[in-house]
């Protein structure tokens, strides 16, 4: 997806604005990556539908890359979409109760394991697990074995297959033996059916849990999407728990699960370990999801650090032909507002590695401003007037040489004509050249 999404948010690139031509285009390539995810198809047309509202209606800067703000767009919108900031657990019963459902292999015994660990250490509750899973003594098996790997207590009852009396049973037992959280695991089948949808049902409505948590497979797919309507419409949940979110599952059911059933993702599998449990954090996902990791940190701080103001002041300068070397100087202070330069070129995927061996730190400016500072303000809106004399002058006073000084001062040159060529209508024509 990653890869796709890449190609998708190059188009973009090399155009001065963002238009309604390459916003199309873009889009169509972030729907076809967002459907490769396994998302439903519905939920990614509305999606690039809200995307592409938001883009036409922004103030693009050109300082900025669209294709930059392009991103930051699709991913503020695929974090909303997986709803806000994350939600905790209701813990307020005493005991809590907290019951389990999903389908068979959905990964509810593991997870309910992870969560009593998770609950005992990082919110100090006293946990008891209760085997509820009546059909295969194998399952009762498997949570005893990991409530003995985690020393946490296990009720379960072998000769009972009544789920109803278990449950029951076992939040006696809990209130008897000081455990504040009840964890309930339950029995799933392959497919939804009756039986499983009476049955849970049922328990759900004897115990009346105060949290009621939807376990699914993330590596389903759209299947996931269905199952968790079935669910919802039966026990009207309060969320959801994505399993199996190691590997490179991308995690596009969270999307359209979100979407379908309106509750909030709790946390996450990753792994058949014990710890492998994590809050759901919708913005982190959405990084998954768009497999772009540090790119969206590195766009963020850019906006946050850039002056409008000034971008436009410039922009209007440039047009006016009236850009000198005090823009110039500007300019440079913003990029270093940015902050350390190493640091950004980290945030770069594959970038970093590349240029580890290459020195360069902010004193690379150094020069540059020092020679800028040493000009008259009449010599720097107006470099022409900058003649030999000037130039030995210039150097002696900011430490440099006369060489420097003609490098810096070629360079602006080549810079100016530029950016003259770009706001021109040779822009496109340089771009496309460039891009060969
Ligand atoms: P249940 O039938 O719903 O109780 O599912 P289980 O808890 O027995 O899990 C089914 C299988 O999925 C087991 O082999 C688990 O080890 C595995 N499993 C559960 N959660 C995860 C996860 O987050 N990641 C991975 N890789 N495997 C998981
Ligand atoms: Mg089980």
């Amino acid at each position: 997806l990653s890869e796709k999404l890449d190609k998708a948010l190059h188009v973009l690139k090399g155009h001065g604005s963002i238009t309604e031509v390459n916003v199309a285009e873009t889009l169509k390539e972030v729907r076809r990556a967002l459907l490769d995810a396994d998302v439903n198809f519905k939920i990614a047309k509305d999606f690039t539908n809200r995307v592409k509202e938001k883009a036409l209606g922004q103030d693009v800067l050109t300082s900025l890359q669209p294709g930059q703000l392009m991103v930051k767009l699709v991913k503020d919108e695929l974090t909303e979409l997986m709803g806000g900031d994350a939600e905790g657990i209701n813990l307020s019963g005493n005991p809590s109760i907290i019951l389990m459902s999903g389908l068979q292999g959905s990964g509810k015994t593991t997870f309910s394991g992870k969560l009593a660990n998770y609950l005992r250490n990082k919110k100090s509750k006293k946990p008891l697990l209760v085997a509820c899973d009546v059909y295969r003594p194998a399952a009762i098996d498997q949570l005893h074995v990991v409530g003995d790997q985690l020393k946490i207590d296990v009720y379960s009852d072998k000769g009972n297959n009544n789920p109803i009396a278990i449950a029951q049973a076992g939040i006696a037992y809990a209130k008897e033996n000081g455990h504040n959280v009840v964890i309930i695991d339950t029995a799933g089948r392959l497919a939804v059916d009756k039986a499983m949808m009476d049955e849970i049902s049922n328990i759900h409505k004897a115990i009346q849990p105060q949290e009621t948590l939807f376990v699914v497979d993330s590596m389903t797919g759209q299947d996931a999407v269905n199952t968790a309507k079935a669910f919802n419409d039966i026990l009207n949940f309060d969320g959801v728990i994505l399993t199996k979110l190691d590997g490179d599952t991308r995690g596009g059911a969270a999307i359209s699960i979100k979407s379908v059933v309106n509750k909030p993702i709790k946390f996450i599998g990753t792994g058949e370990k014990m710890e492998a449990i994590d809050v759901f954090y919708p913005s982190r996902m959405a990084d998954r999801i768009l497999g772009m990791g540090d790119v969206v940190s590195l766009v963020e701080r850019a906006q946050e650090q850039y002056d409008e103001e000034e971008a436009r002041k410039i922009q209007k300068k440039i047009a006016k032909n009236q850009f000198g070397f005090d823009d110039f100087l500007k300019q440079i202070q913003q990029i270093k507002k940015m902050g350390n330069m190493k640091d950004l070129i980290g945030m770069i995927p594959g970038a970093g590695k590349m240029m580890k061996d290459v020195d360069i730190d902010d004193d690379a400016f150094k020069g540059i401003e020092a020679i800028i500072h040493s000009m008259t303000p009449d010599e720097r809106s107006n470099p022409t007037v900058i003649n030999a004399s000037r130039k030995k002058r210039i150097g002696k006073g900011s430490g440099t040489s006369v060489q420097e000084v003609n490098q810096l001062l070629k360079q602006f040159n080549q810079m100016s004509k530029m950016m003259k060529m770009m706001q021109g209508g040779k822009g496109k024509a340089m771009m496309q050249a460039m891009k060969g």
